[in-house]
Parts: C-alpha cells; structure tokens; sequence
C-alpha cells in the first residue's frame, strides 16, 4: 500500500514536470516563429524627472501580440528565451527597434534598452549596439542599457571589458533591480554605473513603512556620493511619489505616470509635453 502511494506521488510529480516542459517547448517554437515573423514589439514607459515632472526617457519593454493569448507578459517567455539562446536574436531586434523608434523622438528624449547576462557571453554584443546606432543615427549618449546584479557576480573579465567598451561609445549603462540581488555593493566600486534603478519591492509601502523609507533614504544618498542618478521602479500612488520626492529622488517610473505604450502613442505623449511647453513660455512671456 506505502508503495503504491510513493508510485502514485511520483507520477503525479512526473505528470506535472511532464505538462511543464511542455508548455515551456510549445512558447520555445512559437517565440522562434515570433521572432522570425517579426511579431515582438518595444512598447514605452516614460521615466520622470521628479523635480520638474517632465519626460527624461523611456524603456523598452518587449511585448508579444498572441493570435489566441493576447498580449503575453515578458515574465513567461524571457525565462525560456534565456534556456534557448533566443534572447540573442530577441534582444537583439529589440535594439535595433528601440534606436530606431527613439531617432524621431525630441532630442533630449532617452531610450532604456533591457540587457541579459546571456548577451554579453554571445560575443557580438558591442557590434549589435554600434550597428543599431549607425543604422537609426541615434546619438550614442540617448541610449542607455540596463544590466542586472546577475551579470557582475562572476566578476568576468570579459563583461567588465564590454561595459568599458559600450560606455566608451557614450552610452549610459544602468543597474536594474537594485537591492534584488546578491549585492555585496562591491560592484559598484568595479563599474562606473550611470544609474541606479531601486527595485519596485522597495517602492511598495513608501510613507506606511519606515524601513522601506530608510531604504530609499541610504539608496538616494549613495547615489549622491557616487554621482549617479536615482530612479525608482513601480510607482504607483502619490503617497510614494511624494516620499520619493523628499528624499530627493532623481526619477521616477511607474503605473502612476504611465503604463508601457506602444511607440504611436509616444509621439504624442511627447506632442502634448512640448504643447505644454509652449504655453508655459507664452505664460512667461506674457508676465515679462
Ligand atoms: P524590468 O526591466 O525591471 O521592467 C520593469 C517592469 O515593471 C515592467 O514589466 C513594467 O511593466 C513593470 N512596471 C512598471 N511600472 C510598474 C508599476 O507601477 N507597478 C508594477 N507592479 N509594475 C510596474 P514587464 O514589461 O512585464 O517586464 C518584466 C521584466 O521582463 C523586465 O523587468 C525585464 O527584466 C524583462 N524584460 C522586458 N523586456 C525585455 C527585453 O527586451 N530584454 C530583456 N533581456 N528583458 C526584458
Ligand atoms: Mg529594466
Ligand atoms: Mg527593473
Ligand atoms: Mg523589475
């Protein structure tokens, strides 16, 4: 009978790792044809400057438009995309199209492009970067990318040798998800960061939470003392912006601004702000 049970617990288990790896196999295939049909798309997030509200940038986010799924999230297939390699040609596409896209922005609009760890193993990264810029002639100083914690664990060589390369070019490189990692913050000393980006976990209770308050406080002054910019990740009530803003914050980026749009409609959230610009200086004009 005990037996039985142990045979009947592990085929369950065995079903259930069975139907897993399969739907991981079913988004591998339709991912491939995805990429190959050129299905994915960057949609936008604008990242806020907090003292003066105005639009600094905006991250590239990939979005999958599904024929019978709708859109599906990142947080499914970006995890397969880094088991298969397929985040080389994925990441790769998003590259080309971020520049692309953000050349006809204003010129003092940023575009934040996601970087995984598997893309600077490929080898080919600091060419993909400086076709995507020859090609959309994008100003290297208007792109930034975002790593992870992740990458600099293996202390490598060859990925500090890579950052050198591409902040050489003039591009702005980032640290996402700080505080979510194993940060010894040892790192930090080894790479020359742009800005920082505070996880959104450490956003969530702003102004209830006085440790998560501290949190943002010794992130904002380290930052300070670095020379680096801060942003905060997922922000989404005034109570958290207006903390943020006290403790001297630089950005801000969140579903409280704006959730991730396709390009379109950037444009004219960008029209609308040099709108909105134009009045304020008939305004100044007016009073001198
Ligand atoms: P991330 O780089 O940290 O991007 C921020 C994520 O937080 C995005 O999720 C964004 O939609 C979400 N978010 C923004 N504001 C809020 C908010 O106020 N509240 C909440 N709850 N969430 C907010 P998304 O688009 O689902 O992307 C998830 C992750 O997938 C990204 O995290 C990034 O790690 C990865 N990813 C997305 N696109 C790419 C890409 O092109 N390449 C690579 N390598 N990774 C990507
Ligand atoms: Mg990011
Ligand atoms: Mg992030
Ligand atoms: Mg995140």
């Amino acid at each position: 009978r005990a037996k039985l049970d142990a045979r009947g617990t592990f085929a369950f288990f065995e079903a259930a790792l069975h139907a897993k790896a399969q739907s991981r196999r079913k988004i591998e295939v339709e991912l491939r044809d995805a990429i190959q049909n050129d299905v994915l798309r960057p949609y936008y997030q604008p990242l806020i400057d907090l003292s003066s509200g105005r639009i600094t940038g905006f991250e590239a986010l990939v979005r999958w438009p599904h024929a019978e799924r709708g859109m599906v999230s990142p947080a499914e297939f970006i995890p397969v995309a880094e088991e298969t390699g397929l985040i080389n040609p994925l990441g790769g596409l998003m590259l080309r199209r971020a520049c692309l896209d953000a050349a006809t922005w204003p010129d003092d609009v940023r575009v934040a492009v996601n970087l995984s760890p598997l893309q600077f193993r490929s080898g080919n990264l600091l060419s993909m970067v400086t076709d995507a810029l020859k090609h959309s002639g994008l100003p290297p100083r208007r792109l930034e990318l975002e790593i992870t914690e992740t990458l600099l664990l293996e202390k490598s060589a060859q990925v500090l040798a890579t950052l050198h390369a591409l902040r050489a070019l003039g591009v702005r490189i980032s640290m996402d998800d700080f505080g979510t990692g194993y940060s010894s913050l040892s790192y930090l000393r080894s790479f020359p960061f742009d800005k920082i980006k505070i996880d959104q976990s450490f956003v969530r209770d702003l102004g209830a939470n006085r440790e998560a308050q501290a949190i943002i406080r010794s992130i904002v002054s380290l930052g300070k003392g670095l020379g680096v910019t801060i942003t905060a990740e997922g922000v989404e009530t005034e109570a958290e912006l207006s903390c943020l803003r006290a403790e001297g914050c630089d950005e801000g980026q969140g579903f409280l601004f704006s959730k991730a749009r396709p390009n379109i409609e950037i444009i004219s959230l960008l029209a609308a702000q040099r709108g909105i610009d134009a009045a304020d200086e008939e305004d100044a004009a007016m009073v001198a």
